[in-house]
């Protein structure tokens, strides 16, 4: 009898997680049913885990004021939602003590995990040496900790993308660009001059979007000259600046391309153009722009022609996939694919793929 209901529950458990991981991340019904017996089986020696209407995870986000992890709490808070576990979920504004001190208030109320986004990636270790104190499972998400601080305990995950990824793929999407346009190749000099618009310097995603996009321009055989650099930290009103600042310094027939780092900065960059008389549907008056994230405002940009492309960064398999392992983990159970929904690399980490966005399937991606 027992044993019958630790079956259906287990059952019932794991099929709640797969259906919250997505299309990319379904489990087998053949995988669950697998789980669900061993799971029975495992019942008759060690106690059941805990349900997870039980399970408290306590998170932080670096800060609400951010378009693209704004996505992924909310896709968070769905998640938790459809496992029956509390979230209670946290504005770090974009101060590093100011999230220790939430890690702290977590703790001392006895949450059951944590999902911590940090402000500051070197603040990861300090809090990870918490978390182990207590023993209390800790996923980060988007900004990825050091290898050094991620060996450190073995109740620590990540989830994120892989950066080096977007970059190559937003760095494509100009090249090719470039391959069906020869005359944007203003001065016909076989390379293209770009400014560069990046996120906040020490950010995997910062550093690797701008080394690998031009990576990818040159692979495909174009030379690449750096007009201009500079970060925008992540912001849009930071990027229009920024930007006027390229224009008037370079001129406007000089810059032959555009890349962001991520999608709010190309948008931002855009603002500048258009004040400008560029990237409002006349073709003469036109310089590609490419971003990442596909945010709702970048898939209405590439609708009206003003943004050339972006990568999706998926925030909403992300939300899932932190939120599965936090509540699995607190939950006791081994982190992997039948029991988060999600592929799970050397026990820690979880890569949700990019994708190239372009104009033939940016239609896919609006919600
Ligand atoms: C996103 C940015 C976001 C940043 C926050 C990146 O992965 O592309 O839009 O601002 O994460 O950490």
């Amino acid at each position: 009898m027992k044993k019958t209901l630790a079956l259906v529950l287990a059952a019932m458990m794991v099929s709640s997680l797969a259906a919250c991981g997505g299309s990319k991340a379904e489990s087998s019904s053949a995988a669950a049913s697998e789980t669900a017996s061993e799971a029975a089986s495992a019942s008759s020696e060690a106690a059941p885990a805990a349900d997870a209407s039980d399970i408290t995870v306590g998170a932080c986000i670096y800060k609400f004021d951010d378009t693209f992890m704004t996505g992924v709490r909310n896709n968070m808070t769905e998640a938790a939602k459809t496992l029956g576990a509390t979230l209670e979920i946290v504005d770090s504004q974009n101060k590093q003590p100011t999230q220790n001190e939430q890690v702290d208030t977590y703790i001392t109320k006895g949450v059951n995990a944590l999902a911590v986004n940090p402000v500051d990636l070197t603040a990861a270790g300090p809090i990870i040496d918490k978390a182990m104190a207590e023993d209390l499972p800790i996923v980060f998400l988007n900004r990825q900790p050091s290898d050094a601080d991620m060996a450190k305990y073995d109740k620590t995950w990540y989830v994120g993308a892989r950066a080096e990824e977007s970059g190559t793929m937003s760095g494509e999407i100009i090249a090719d660009y470039f391959k069906e346009h020869t005359d944007a190749d203003k001065n016909g000099d076989g390379k293209i001059q770009y400014v560069m618009l990046q996120g906040e310097p020490g950010h995997q995603d910062a550093t690797l979007r701008t080394e690998y996009s031009i990576k990818a321009i040159e692979s495909a055989g174009f030379g690449a000259d750096k007009l201009a650099a500079d970060t925008a930290m992540w912001d849009k009103v930071k990027a229009t600046d920024l930007m006027k600042t390229f224009i008037a310094a370079n001129g406007l027939d000089k810059i032959e391309a555009v890349l962001a780092n991520n999608d709010d900065m190309a948008l931002g960059a855009i603002e500048a153009l258009k004040a400008e008389g560029y990237n409002t549907g006349d073709a003469t008056k036109y310089i590609p722009v490419v971003g990442v994230d596909a945010t709702a405002p970048a898939l209405a940009a590439m609708k009206d022609g003003s943004l050339l492309g972006t990568v999706l960064n998926d925030g909403k398999n992300q939300g899932i996939a932190t939120i599965n392992i936090a509540v699995a983990a607190a939950q006791g159970k081994e982190i992997n694919k039948d029991n988060v929904g999600f592929e799970v690399t050397d026990g820690k980490y979880v890569w949700i793929p990019y994708v190239k966005v372009t104009a033939e399937n940016y239609e896919e991606f609006a919600s």
